[in-house]
C-alpha cells in the first residue's frame, strides 16, 4: 500500500507507521492531525517517523478508546502540546483508562480488557466537528458507540475501525458492538465523495469494495 495520499487541494495523508495498527498524519492548509496514537511499543518508532515528516501534530483524534488506539495518547499530547479529540460516547472511557466495553458501576468502571494511561480529553465531538482546512470528524458508531472518521476534503476517509482490510477484498469488521450501526455509518461514509477509505488494520480500500461489501450486508 502507498505509503502517502495527496487530495485534489493539496493535503497530504501520510502513513507513519503501519504494521498491527496503521497511523495516519494528515496535514492539511491549517491543521496537522494524528489519527489514533498507537500501542506502547510503538511509541519510538513512531515518534522518529512523525519526526521524519517535519510536521507537528496539533490535534491527535482518536477514532475510539480501544487501547490498541489509544496506549500512546498521553506520551503524545504531552511531546507536542496537542489536543485531544474523541467522541462524546467514548469521552469517560479515554478518562479512566477503559476500552469502551467496560460499564461504570458506581462511579467506578468495571475492567474487562487491558487497560491504558488515562488521558483528559480537550475536544468531544458529537455528530459533525470541522477540525479546519477540510478534515471533517464524522460519528461512524458500530464498531464502538463512539468511533469516528476523518474525512479529508471529502475525498479519503480514514477509518478507524469502521472497516479493516487485513485479507484481500475485505471490509467488514470481525468484531462488531452493533452491526445495524456499523451499516448505517457505511451509508453515511458512501454519502461523502470519498473513494478510498483507510482503515487501522490493514491496506486502503477503494470505494468500489465497500459498495459491494455494503450490499451484501445491508
Ligand atoms: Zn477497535
Amino acid at each position: 500500500m502507498p505509503s502517502k495520499w495527496v487530495t485534489s487541494k493539496g493535503s497530504v495523508i501520510t502513513l507513519v507507521v503501519s504494521g498491527r495498527n496503521n497511523i495516519f498524519l494528515v496535514e492539511s492548509q491549517d491543521t496537522v492531525l494524528l489519527v489514533d496514537a498507537g500501542m506502547g511499543y510503538m511509541y519510538d518508532n513512531l515518534l522518529l517517523k512523525i519526526k521524519k515528516t517535519g510536521a507537528v501534530p496539533s490535534v491527535i483524534a482518536l477514532t475510539h478508546a480501544h487501547y490498541d488506539h489509544v496506549e500512546n495518547t498521553l506520551k503524545l499530547k504531552e511531546h507536542f502540546g496537542a489536543g485531544v479529540l474523541i467522541h462524546r460516547a467514548e469521552a469517560e472511557h479515554l478518562k479512566a483508562g477503559v476500552n469502551p466495553e467496560d460499564k461504570p458501576v458506581k462511579g467506578k468502571f468495571t475492567i474487562e480488557g487491558e487497560n491504558y494511561p488515562p488521558v483528559i480529553p480537550d475536544i468531544i465531538v458529537d455528530d459533525v466537528y470541522e477540525a479546519g482546512g477540510g478534515i471533517v470528524i464524522m460519528h461512524t458508531p458500530g464498531h464502538t458507540p463512539g468511533s469516528v472518521s476523518v474525512i479529508v476534503d471529502d475525498e479519503i476517509a480514514a477509518v478507524g475501525d469502521a472497516m479493516f482490510n487485513v485479507f484481500p477484498g475485505q471490509a467488514m469488521v470481525p468484531y462488531v458492538m452493533d452491526r445495524r450501526m456499523l451499516l448505517k455509518s457505511w451509508k453515511k461514509l458512501l454519502d461523502t465523495k470519498c473513494g478510498i477509505f483507510l482503515p487501522s488494520h490493514g491496506r486502503a480500500i477503494t470505494r468500489q469494495t465497500v459498495e459491494k461489501v455494503y450490499k451484501k450486508y445491508a
